[in-house]
């Protein structure tokens, strides 16, 4: 690992609607490759790399229950959405000339690996993206709250939750213009405040098992290089 990168291994939350650009549904093309060459620059600098998707950009299970779907059926549609996502992640990273692995929590073997922990921890070793898909396998739970278990049980060390603002602030920096950004929070706080970062059960986990969270705008070109740098970009929660 060169001495000016900080973290061996990382593991990435990409929410759905991060892969739609400007439109209000599936994948922009565009928008999927830049995010797969991103994440290449920060593979090849010596990171270890995991990324969760998230599957908002097509289906949500409580979107579709509000309609009403059963909600356990609407969340395995959502799941299913993730797995879609992380194809077409795999796809791009492939394209784009690094190796990825798409692993998901559901089985889909005619598409995809099973998540099987030691194997993703030797795909990591061996210099591929591992595409974390199908959140946990279980309704009722978000992405977000996979992200922060596959981080745990794959031992990253630092878990890092990609946005469309800079980081963490008092309130919607969009909609009220005395919102305050935050450098530095601690799990409790985040719980406390309720603030918007990522559900409650993610942060718990992230608390009780010590690894830490930054949050940063992946619209800013560099980002996560910056970051695995060692630069304070965003809000760190530990
Ligand atoms: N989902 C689920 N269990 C999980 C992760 C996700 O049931 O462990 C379902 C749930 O319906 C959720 C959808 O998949 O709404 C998409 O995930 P999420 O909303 O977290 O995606 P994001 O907001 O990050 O795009």
């Amino acid at each position: 690992m060169p001495s000016d990168i900080k973290y061996k291994r990382i593991l990435l939350k990409l929410s759905g609607e991060a892969l739609m650009g400007a439109a209000d549904y599936g994948i922009d093309p565009k928008v999927i490759s830049r995010l797969a060459r991103e994440v290449i620059e920060v593979q090849k600098a010596g990171v270890q790399v995991g990324v969760v998707i998230g599957g908002g950009n097509i289906f949500r299970g409580e979107g579709l229950a509000a309609s009403g779907m059963d909600r356990v059926t609407g969340d395995h549609m959502g799941m299913l959405a993730t797995v879609m996502n992380a194809l077409a992640m795999q796809d791009a990273i492939e394209k784009a000339g690094a190796y990825a692995r798409v692993m998901s929590a559901i089985q889909i073997h005619d598409v995809c690996e099973d998540f099987i922990r030691r194997r993703a921890i030797r795909h990591l070793e061996k210099g591929r993206i591992v595409l974390f898909a199908a959140g946990t396998g279980n309704p009722f739970f978000t992405t977000d709250s996979a992200a922060a278990l596959r981080a745990i049980e794959v031992g990253a060390d630092l878990l890092l939750k990609a946005t469309k603002v800079d980081g963490v602030y008092s309130a919607d920096p969009k909609k009220d213009p005395t919102a305050q950004r935050y450098d530095k929070l601690s799990y409790a706080e985040v719980i406390q405040r309720n603030l918007q970062v990522m559900d409650t059960t993610a942060i718990a986990l992230c608390r009780d098992n010590k690894i830490p969270l930054r949050v940063y705008d992946m619209g800013a070109a560099g980002g996560l290089l910056r970051i695995i740098k060692g630069e304070p970009v965003g809000t760190l929660v530990a």
